[in-house]
């Protein structure tokens, strides 16, 4: 049988779509695309707000192969549902979905079958192997879309689909009773899982750029009990580490900052190397580890705190066809809190 590619509704779609693509030129390029109906499974979405991630960066940096080009970035993605595929029922037309950075997986191997679907061979990432949402319109696989809380706008909506899913990972990494919990690199990811963190009832302590003032001001605003350098030891032992920073000099710094038995766990998709460390630093059940990507269960779980606990998310707003800018201001370091497209006007 053949694949039904178009969909049940009558949409009245445009014929084309504006985007910001990235070519394998340092710069992103406002550009025109045709618009392809939406697949079986799939939603059409009105793009209305993206988050600018790090990961993106590392897409446009080269750091992180997009397989074909042009790619349009964009992975914490706040729409409307447009048109939908005709074997799709979980949204309706009209509603507010978000769409992250697992974009799909083969659904039935050793990885996908125990709950580990974000390590699924055959994992396919928005913003990477199709395209994202640095657009007015995208395609998502809609058995991967999840719903937003009511109490975000679009715009501080679209970090909680990264940057929260991330730290929100990250904390659940740590272990639930991991107290003192370390933050190197208080961004985007770091200031909403502080305020997770703060939600359990632990103890924040955050580390950021030597000089980042403003960060650390931001940290102590949402209930850090200490921030400082990351070149400066905590006040006291850490049960736990969580380094968004892609810094792998501070895998030893944190390994250090933690008690026996704490847990250092690397929030990054791409990090620069780690020095080497004396075993005596890994020694009495010190873990490190790493997170990769998300699970459907990390963004209900995480979409569900956010939903009880207002979440203060600081963000920027660029216009879509800034996101050069916004792009280079993230690299620079020079965002507090998350970095967010407005794709309500075409660039
Ligand atoms: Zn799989
Ligand atoms: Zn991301």
């Amino acid at each position: 049988m053949t694949t039904v590619t178009t969909d049940t509704e009558p949409p009245e779609l445009p014929d084309t779509f504006r985007a910001m693509a990235f070519d394998g030129d340092a710069l992103l390029r406002p550009v025109t695309m045709p618009m392809v109906p939406p697949g079986p499974h799939e939603l059409l979405l009105r793009v209305h707000a993206c988050g600018v991630c790090r990961t993106d960066l590392h897409v446009v940096d080269g750091d992180l192969a997009a397989p074909v080009l042009p790619i349009v970035p964009g992975h914490e993605i706040v729409g409307t549902v447009l048109a939908r595929g005709a074997r799709t029922d979980a949204f309706a037309i009209g509603d507010r979905v978000g769409a992250a950075w697992l974009r799909s997986t083969c659904l039935h191997c050793r990885w996908c079958e125990t709950g580990r679907e974000n390590l699924c061979r055959d994992a396919r990432f928005n913003g990477l192997h199709a395209h994202g949402g640095y657009a007015t319109h995208v395609r998502v696989d809609a058995r991967f879309c999840v719903a937003l809380p009511d109490g975000y706008d679009d715009i501080h909506a679209a970090p909680l689909l990264c940057a929260g899913l991330i730290g929100f990972r990250a904390l659940r990494a740590a272990g639930p009773d991991a107290r003192r919990i370390g933050i190197y690199g208080f961004g985007a990811a770091g200031h909403l899982v502080a305020q997770a963190a703060r939600a359990e009832g632990r103890d924040v302590f955050a580390f950021t750029r030597p000089g980042d003032t403003a960060a650390q001001a931001l940290a102590m605003r949402l209930g850090a009990r200490w921030a400082g350098d990351s070149t400066q030891r905590p006040p006291e032992p850490l049960e736990a580490a969580l380094l968004f920073a892609p810094v792998g000099a501070l895998v030893p710094k944190a390994l250090a900052d933690v008690e026996p038995g704490g847990t250092v766990v690397c929030g990054g998709i791409h990090m620069s190397d780690i020095p080497s460390f004396a075993y005596r630093d890994l020694w009495e059940e010190r873990v490190i580890r790493s997170i990769a990507n998300l699970t459907r269960d990390d963004a209900s779980g995480f979409m569900a705190l956010a939903a009880r606990t207002p979440l203060a998310c600081e963000t920027e707003t660029f216009a879509l066809a800034d996101a050069n800018d916004a792009l280079d201001r993230l690299r620079e370091g020079r965002i507090t809190g998350a970095a967010v497209l407005d794709c309500s006007v075409a660039p």
